[in-house]
């Protein structure tokens, strides 16, 4: 195994090839839902995430995908997604083309998408994509000749967040199968729990959702969860839940979503995670968040091993490693 470091030239796991690997899963594929992905290609996308953690906790950076340039294209406020694919990106051994406020680049001359995807991809290798409207990523993807990664389409779907999240549930957890997991908050805005949900509906688990009754979950991803025969329950109060649930999953309430601020503020305060609330938690509860956090959790919480949610940033960076070389054949 050569491990060197970048001063003694390209580092190469036994798993990671140097050259492309046009038969590897997802090679020159977009990453636009969560239905893309089966049971084995999860297990894939850990597996490569796992091995991106030892690379970066060796060497920090390596040179599996030097010479490739991402365009990281951003119509919406972003800190995590954008930074952990940048992060990944460089740690990766490529370059980034960030456009993180598109106001100041010809989206405000009133470029199309498409257009302006086609024209990033003379450029870039991949691109990552935000924006508020449902369904931008596959609109984009029908343009685009280079692979377009789904980083949050409006109330749509945010498929690497789930990604990361479950990835997070495997290794806090130990396993997937058998948990029961709560999900919490705007559950009819928020776009991580409608890919997790997805996501988990792949596998043995009981779903408990707590949110105000305006902010249920939407029908069509409830009827998904039917036919694919996933217990789950709905509930107004967390209490009804919390001392048989595994995984907490805390979302904040989607403020940019509602068109009547009143009715936002009704809502707003509705759930507050505190150490109290902890204290009738199993002790082996995970606490989730996909952050940013806006009084859900208060900071009194951040000390107790349970809370899982910046743990849950770091394995975002691995799974988005994994998934920028899986996608450019480097894995
Ligand atoms: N950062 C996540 C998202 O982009 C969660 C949130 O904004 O509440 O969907």
């Amino acid at each position: 195994m050569n491990h060197g470091n970048r001063s003694t030239g390209p580092i190469q796991s036994p798993h990671l090839p140097l050259g492309d690997r046009r038969d590897a899963p997802f090679y020159g594929r977009d990453i636009l839902e969560v239905a893309q992905f089966r049971r084995a290609d999860l297990q894939h996308v850990f597996g490569v995430a796992r091995e991106m953690r030892e690379m970066v906790t060796r060497v920090g950076s390596f040179d599996l995908l030097k010479g490739k340039i991402l365009a990281n294209l951003f119509y919406e406020p972003s800190t995590r997604t954008a930074s952990s694919f940048y992060a990944a990106m460089e740690r990766l051994g490529g370059s980034v083309i960030p456009i993180n406020e598109v106001r100041y680049s010809s989206v405000s001359k009133g470029e199309s998408l498409p257009d302006t995807v086609r024209s990033l991809e003379c450029y870039a290798d991949v691109i990552v994509l935000r924006h508020p409207e449902l369904g931008a990523a596959k609109e984009a993807a029908r343009y685009a000749r280079k692979p377009i990664i789904n980083a949050g389409d409006g109330i749509g779907e945010h498929p690497t967040q789930a990604l990361l999240d479950l990835f997070t549930i495997v290794e806090e957890a130990g396993r997937i199968d058998g948990l029961t997991v709560t999900m919490l908050g705007d559950l009819k805005n928020g776009r991580t729990v409608h890919s997790l949900a997805r996501l988990l509906s792949m596998f043995d688990v009981k779903l408990r959702f707590v949110s105000p009754d305006s902010l249920r979950f939407p029908e069509k991803i409830r009827d998904e969860l039917k036919e694919q025969r996933i217990a789950f329950s709905e509930h107004g109060d967390l209490e009804e839940v919390l001392s048989q649930t595994d995984v907490l999953y805390v979302t904040r309430v989607q403020k940019e979503r509602f068109e009547d601020p009143q009715e936002y503020k009704r809502v707003q305060g509705a759930y507050v995670i505190n150490n109290e609330t902890l204290d009738r938690a199993r002790p082996t509860m995970v606490l989730m968040h996909p952050l940013p956090r806006v009084g859900e959790i208060s900071m009194e919480v951040d000390s107790d091993p349970r809370a899982a949610y910046f743990r849950q940033m770091e394995y975002g960076m691995y799974v988005r490693m994994a998934l920028l070389a899986m996608v450019l054949g480097k894995a």
